[in-house]
């Protein structure tokens, strides 16, 4: 074998830059470099500095759900493409790369689960996705999981994690603004609880309509949260703003959001507070009322203070 060879063997057996992020991840904001897996049994949040690092839609289900429970609807709803919209790339070739990267047709997942044996109706985000970006299929989604939350007498949550309005789709995802925002009207009256979690990011026209509609609005820690970016608003208005401006800590401190939950204790908070809001108490259905029954009591969610609740 000449030296040419032993080489050739040497970089098939060698980890590639692509195998690398399998195995180490670095922490975008304390630049440490850790073992994948570590971070992946903490939900990615970073073990030395707590950040919270994006997630996709099948790890933030997992954190939230009993496991198992999530049946997936409106799996096939794919978007079209009506003004054949093309900027750098078209439409249609960011919708398949979307696909590509999460498996889905859209940057929203809605389906049913329990969250500790509470049935409830789910809708996530995936910021892998087109930016988690609201188009018409995600707006239609967010509404059939609305009524169904109805029909069933569930809550309902939604997770963002999105930069805003589709502009690919231009007045058709702004469209949705207004019609998720309806259907919300609708659950309220309806006497159910809509519980908005915001991660990061959450900007533009999802945080200028139904994230900011939350009965109930949580954010994870450090989560980006506005409607214009920092640079553009400092630029309008000529001004230099505050330190940490639009993170989830200074939104709760000025009265925006109700709690900042950290990633570890999300489910417990909802299942928590899902059983405050008694939302199966109208629902004859037996085993659901003894579900009700067994939960624990609210003074343990007052006492229990492994929860770490930030609240404003
Ligand atoms: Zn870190």
């Amino acid at each position: 074998m000449n030296f040419g060879d032993m080489f050739k063997n040497f970089r098939k057996t060698s980890s590639t830059i692509e195998d690398a992020p399998s195995h180490w991840i670095k922490c975008p904001q304390c630049n440490s470099l850790m073992y994948y897996k570590e971070v992946e049994n903490l939900f990615h949040v970073c073990p030395k500095c707590q950040h919270h690092m994006r997630i996709g839609q099948e790890v933030r289900i997992e954190s939230l759900i009993d496991k198992g429970s999530f049946v997936e609807f409106d799996s096939t709803l794919a978007p079209i493409d009506p003004l054949k919209f093309v900027d750098k790339k078209s439409y249609k070739k960011r919708v398949e790369e979307g696909e590509k990267k999460t498996g889905k047709k859209s940057s929203v997942v809605c389906g049913e689960c329990t969250i500790e044996g509470i049935p409830t109706q789910l809708v996530v985000f995936d910021f892998k996705f087109m930016g988690g970006s609201l188009g018409s299929v995600e707006g239609e989604k967010i509404v059939r999981s609305a009524h169904r939350a109805i029909e069933k007498k569930h809550a309902l949550i939604i997770v963002s994690a999105s930069g805003g309005a589709r502009m690919q789709e231009s007045t058709f995802s702004l469209l949705q603004m207004s019609k998720t925002s309806a259907a919300l009207k609708r659950v309220s009256q309806n006497g159910l609880p809509f519980i908005s979690i915001l991660t990061d990011p959450t900007m533009g026209g999802v945080s200028a309509s139904f994230a900011m509609l939350g009965d109930l609005i949580i954010a994870e820690p450090g989560a980006l949260i506005g409607f214009a970016g920092q640079r553009v608003i400092e630029q309008t208005i000529g001004t230099k703003l505050p330190e940490g401006f639009q993170r989830a800590e200074f939104l709760l401190e000025h009265g925006f959001l109700d709690m900042v939950v950290k990633r570890k204790n999300m489910k417990k908070t909802l299942a928590d507070l899902l059983y405050f809001f008694d939302t199966n108490i109208h629902n004859s259905n037996g085993r659901n009322r003894k579900i009700l029954q067994t939960r624990r009591r609210r003074d343990d969610f007052v006492e229990d203070d492994s929860l770490e609740v930030e609240t404003g």
